[in-house]
């Protein structure tokens, strides 16, 4: 189905005091089955009614997003969870009190009120309170549930800036609320705590060490961080192999001792200028200099790892619109924060290569 034709309005926010007017238009907007998006602390979400079925097959629409890929529901606070989820153990309590608001979502048995659309069949709901002052006011104005996954094109790297979600789709939503780069740069980690022991099915901005602090074991799902040799080759779930992020030209993600990596990219360089390709670098900042054959993004600095999630997503979309031929990335450790950043960089690479 071909997304409808919308009229977008673009609206700058403040986060320090998200205006009451502005705030007041999108929030029925919201609430009467239009698309909203917002900013969260993570990335920028596009935003549907969640009781409202119609609304929420919008978003697959303007998104072309595949069907059978839930969404998570967003909510304003935690007492609301009850609205949407069945019941809550005290695993999930604790988790709940640590990290929401926060980067976490958790997956709860769903009441069956919910579209199928949200949950695309299952009897579990993922839910998610945001720590962002724009999103929280939107959601208190709506009053209803939000459905929403990242405001981007499916396949696209999910936006970090207004200016993201405007060019994936404007004219395909009613309403985009910008209010600059957002904090955490990498999506919220999901995590299934139906069970005793939380799982965690997407790694995100909150990290398997917090997890464990806060309720004493954590486990990660097998292929979870974008590694499907340790799911036997095979995900858990066709949703883990899904492509995601991936930019329009090859990208060989290189993974390994530093140096060792720089090598192997600097080698691959070389091959491809005898070719005559034009080759992009994403590089930390530590190495870009080494690379001086090819056109070098950088996506943060290793000594920072909040600041690989940060620049991660921005880094994709600016080395794809250099019109390289093929891009090659040097990977980083997989400890904390950097699981996200490597589980996003696998997912959108043509080939791992492990040295
Ligand atoms: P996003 O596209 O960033 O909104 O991603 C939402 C993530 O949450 C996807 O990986 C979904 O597969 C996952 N998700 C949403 N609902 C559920 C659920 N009920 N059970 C398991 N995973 C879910
Ligand atoms: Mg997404």
């Amino acid at each position: 189905m071909t997304a409808k034709q919308r009229n977008t309005v673009y609206q700058h926010v403040s986060v320090a005091g998200p205006e009451p007017e502005i705030i007041g238009r999108a929030g029925p907007v919201l609430r009467e089955g239009g698309l909203v998006a917002f900013p969260t602390e993570t990335v920028y979400g596009l935003g549907a009614n969640a009781l409202d079925a119609g609304a929420v097959g919008e978003i697959f629409t303007a998104k072309n997003r595949p069907a059978d890929n839930p969404l998570i529901v967003h909510l304003e606070r935690k007492e609301q969870v009850y609205n949407v989820a069945l019941k809550i153990n005290r695993t999930a309590e604790k988790l709940m009190s640590a990290f929401c608001p926060g980067p976490l979502t958790l997956v709860l048995p769903g009441r069956s009120n919910l579209p199928v659309e949200v949950t695309a069949g299952l009897n579990t709901v993922a839910v998610r309170i945001p720590d962002h002052p724009v999103a929280l006011a939107l959601f208190r104005e709506a009053g209803v549930p939000v459905a929403a996954p990242s405001a981007n094109l499916s396949g696209r790297p999910s936006p970090t800036t207004g200016e993201h979600v405007l060019e994936d789709l404007k004219g395909k939503v009613d309403m985009i609320l910008d209010s600059g780069p957002v904090g955490v740069g990498v999506e919220s980690t999901v995590v299934d705590v139906t069970g005793d022991i939380p799982l965690i099915l997407r790694p995100g901005g909150v990290t398997p060490r917090q997890i464990e602090e806060t309720v004493g074991s954590v486990e990660l799902a097998p292929g979870a961080a974008g590694n499907y040799e340790c799911a036997g080759g095979k995900p858990l779930s066709p949703g883990l192999k899904h492509k995601h992020y991936a930019p329009s030209v090859p990208m060989f993600l290189v993974e390994g001792i530093t140096e060792n990596a720089v090598k192997v990219i600097m080698k691959f360089i070389c091959e491809y200028k005898e070719k005559g390709k034009d080759v992009g670098v994403l590089s930390p900042e530590e190495s870009a200099h080494r690379y001086s054959n090819a056109k070098v993004v950088e996506y943060g600095s290793k000594k920072d790892p909040a600041s690989m999630a940060v620049g991660l997503y921005s880094a994709l979309r600016e080395i794809d619109s250099l019109g390289v031929d093929i891009i090659l990335a040097e990977g980083i450790g997989s400890e904390e924060i950097e699981l996200a950043v490597m589980d996003r960089l696998r997912r959108a690479a043509d080939k791992v290569i492990k040295i």
